[in-house]
C-alpha cells in the first residue's frame, strides 16, 4: 500500500493492541500506538520512508547519536472534535523549529512535507487510538539522531527521522510550585538552548531533583550570567500576569521557541491585551509578589497547554499566588485554545490542519 501523498510504504499490523487491551493507559508518554514512521538520510537525500508495527529498533553500538548527542525532537498533538474528524495544531512550526534545531546541531534538514505527510498518514492509519474525552489527545514525538557508526566528534552522515504517537489524558491536573534556581543553568547565551535536543533536558534533571527534595514540582531558569533574568521552565515557557499586562521573556539563543507561546502572545494580542516580550527580572516578580500586582503566573507548553502556577520559591522565599479560580486571563486563554483545537471557535491563522 502506497499513501496518495508521498512515496511511504504502508506494512499494517495484522492485529491491533487495541483489540486485546481492556482499557487504555492515557498517563502521558505510557502507550504507544500500532504504527511508527521511519525515514533515513544516506547519501545526502532521505529514504526508505515507511510506516510499519511499532517495534524495537536495532542499531551499532558506536550509532553516533548515542555517544555525541546528535539527538533533537519535536512535540505536538492531534485533538478530535465534536464530529469525530481529527485536527493537528501548528505541524508547519513544529516542522520549521525541528530543522532550526538540526541545523543548530549541525544535523542534515527534512523537507516539511515529510515531515508533515509522515504524521498525517500516521495519525490517520492509527486513528481510532484517539482517546475521548475533553482533556485527552493523540500525543506526536517527531525526532531525529544521527546514525553513522564511528567514533570520533563529527556530524554524522547518516540521520534517521521518525514519528510515533501517544494517547494521553490531562498533563497536570493541580498548579505547580515553582523554585527560581540561581545555582545551576540550563542553557547559555550562544548555547543548545533554543533547540529541542536531548541533552538539555538531560542537564536538567540533577538541578530539577534538588528542587523536587526541597518541595518544587518545577523550575524557573534564570540566565546563566547573572541569574537575575527568568528564562523558562525547561518543558514550558513562562508567563506572567503584571499590573494587568501580559509579560514573557523574549526569546534568544537560550530560551526554546514555544509554539504555545506564540500562540498565546497572537492571540492576546488580538483581544486587546498589553503583551511585552522583553526582559523579565526576578526582583520585579519578587516585587509584583509583595505588592500583589504579580496575579497570575503559569507555564506554556504543548503538554500541557497552561500550567498554573500557585507559588515561586525566590531565594528561600515562597510567594503564594491568587487562587486559580480568579484567574482571569489564564483560565480564558485555556478554554480558547482547547476549544480552537478541537475545530469550535474560527481559525482565522489557519492553525489547523486535518487529518
Ligand atoms: C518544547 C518546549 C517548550 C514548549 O514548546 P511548545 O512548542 O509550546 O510545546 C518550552 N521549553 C522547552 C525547553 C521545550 O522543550
Amino acid at each position: 500500500m502506497i499513501s496518495e501523498d508521498l512515496d511511504i510504504k504502508i506494512t499494517t499490523v495484522a492485529k491491533s493492541k487495541l483489540d486485546a487491551a481492556e482499557e487504555i493507559e492515557l498517563q502521558f508518554g505510557k502507550t504507544f500506538t500500532d504504527h511508527m514512521f521511519v525515514a533515513d538520510y544516506e547519501n545526502g537525500e532521505w529514504t526508505n520512508l515507511e510506516i510499519k508495527p511499532f517495534q524495537n529498533i536495532e542499531m551499532s553500538p558506536a550509532t553516533s547519536f548515542i555517544h555525541y548527542g546528535q539527538s533533537i525532537f519535536e512535540g505536538l498533538k492531534a485533538h478530535a472534535t465534536d464530529e469525530g474528524d481529527i485536527l493537528i495544531f501548528r505541524p508547519q512550526a513544529n516542522a520549521a523549529r525541528l530543522n532550526a534545531s538540526a541545523r543548530r546541531l549541525c544535523m542534515a534538514e527534512l523537507p516539511e512535507a515529510i515531515f508533515i505527510n509522515s504524521i498525517k498518514s500516521l495519525v490517520d492509519l492509527d486513528r481510532k487510538w484517539m482517546p475521548k474525552g475533553e482533556s485527552s489527545s493523540l500525543y506526536i514525538r517527531p525526532f531525529m539522531f544521527g546514525t553513522e557508526e564511528f567514533l570520533g566528534v563529527k556530524p554524522s552522515g547518516r540521520y534517521r527521522f521518525m514519528v510515533i504517537l501517544s494517547p494521553s489524558g490531562a498533563y497536570y491536573s493541580k498548579p505547580v510550585r515553582v523554585k527560581i534556581e540561581t545555582k545551576y543553568s540550563r542553557a547559555m547565551e550562544g548555547g543548545v538552548g533554543s533547540a529541542k535536543t536531548s541533552g538539555n533536558y538531560a542537564a536538567s534533571l540533577l538541578p530539577a531533583r534538588e528542587g523536587f527534595k526541597a518541595g518544587y514540582d518545577q523550575l524557573l531558569w534564570t540566565d546563566a550570567n547573572t541569574h537575575t533574568r527568568i528564562e523558562e521552565s525547561g518543558t514550558m515557557n513562562a508567563m506572567f500576569i503584571l499590573n494587568g499586562k501580559l509579560i514573557t521573556p523574549k526569546t534568544s539563543t537560550s530560551i526554546l521557541s514555544g509554539i504555545t507561546r506564540d500562540s498565546i502572545l497572537t492571540i492576546a494580542r488580538d483581544w486587546g491585551y498589553d503583551v511585552e516580550e522583553r526582559d523579565v527580572m526576578v526582583s520585579e516578580l519578587k516585587a509584583g509578589l509583595e505588592k500583589g500586582i504579580l496575579t497570575e503566573a503559569f507555564g506554556v507548553g504543548t503538554a500541557a497547554t497552561i500550567a498554573h502556577i500557585s507559588e515561586i520559591g525566590i531565594d528561600g522565599e515562597d510567594y503564594i499566588l491568587p487562587s486559580v479560580k480568579d484567574r482571569e486571563f489564564s483560565n480564558k486563554m485555556a478554554n480558547f485554545l482547547n476549544n480552537l483545537k478541537r475545530g469550535r471557535e474560527e481559525d482565522p491563522n489557519h492553525w489547523l490542519f486535518k487529518v
